[in-house]
């Protein structure tokens, strides 16, 4: 049987960040020969309709993954969603069951995509993981929290900080590896860093000229730690080849079950 591995994209409104995304995951999944469709629905859309679309697409045989931007309108209730994605199209690992396995310590099925770029940078460049302490700044569940339970499956001792994280530079910087997933734009300095860290810069923000940055004051930070991955260009741009990585693993689901 010939499959052509397929992406169903589901974007609500016209968001420029998603679009921006959007484009960028087309051009990677042409260069690798997967199929992208694009749904596009007006922001008013209603949850009844939101769903009879999501249920065509999950039946859709000829679709493998299904990706969703967020977050969606309020009128549309994302837990419910979530909860109907199909098990084996869930490439973002929103349905609660696949999320569940991940929590249980169980990483062979479809990880986060953003944490599973955090892990694939730290396996690439052989970063210690087990017994080491690495901190994680921000609890999201898109990020911080499966992030988590990933580290600490590989045996690192983890601590979670957040917005209301007392002295959390006293902490951070006890980190030997150290994850910024906050969203403010080069918040994270050196007094959040212990000398030869491992840092790894997850947030995408634009600064005050204008340009794409992370979470990570680079600069500041550069003189202490070991490594710094970079924004743009680094944790994103994993991601989404584990995005693409995952389409392809659903499509070789559906030649399994046959
Ligand atoms: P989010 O849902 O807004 O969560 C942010 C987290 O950071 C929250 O847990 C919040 O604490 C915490 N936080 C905010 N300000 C803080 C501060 N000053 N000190 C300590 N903790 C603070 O964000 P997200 O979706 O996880 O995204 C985080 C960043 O990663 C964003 O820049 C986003 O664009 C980027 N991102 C990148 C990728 C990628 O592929 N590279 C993927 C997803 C997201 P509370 O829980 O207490 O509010």
């Amino acid at each position: 049987v010939d499959v052509f591995p397929t992406l169903a994209i589901l974007r609500v409104g016209n968001n420029p960040d998603d679009i921006s995304y959007e484009k960028s995951i087309i051009k990677n999944c042409h260069a690798i020969g997967i199929k992208v469709l694009v749904y596009k629905y007006p922001l008013k859309i209603t949850m009844a309709s939101f769903v009879k679309a999501l249920a065509e697409i999950n039946q859709d045989n000829n679709i493998h993954g299904i990706l969703i931007f967020r977050p969606l309108p309020k009128q549309i209730d994302e837990k419910v969603i979530n909860n109907m994605i199909h098990v084996n199209k869930d490439i973002d690992c929103m349905h609660p069951l696949n999320l569940m396995r991940v929590f249980e310590g169980e990483l062979d099925g479809f990880l986060p995509c953003t944490p599973a770029a955090v892990m694939e940078i730290l396996k690439y460049f052989h970063i210690e993981i087990a017994g080491k302490h690495a901190v994680i700044i921000g609890r999201s569940m898109v990020v911080g929290k499966p992030l988590s339970m990933m580290l600490l499956k590989n045996n690192a001792t983890v601590t979670m900080c957040h917005s209301r994280t007392r002295h959390i530079e006293d902490i951070a910087s006890t980190g030997d590896i150290l994850v910024a997933a906050i969203g403010k734009a080069k918040a994270i300095g050196k007094a959040y860093v212990k000398p030869c860290a491992t840092i790894i810069d997850v947030g995408i923000n634009v600064d005050e000229k204008g340009n794409v940055c992370g979470d990570v004051d680079t600069e500041d930070v550069a003189p202490i730690a070991r490594r710094i991955t970079p924004v743009p260009a680094g944790v994103g741009a994993v991601t989404t080849m584990i995005l693409l990585e995952h389409v392809i693993k659903a499509a070789e689901m559906t030649l399994e079950k046959e």
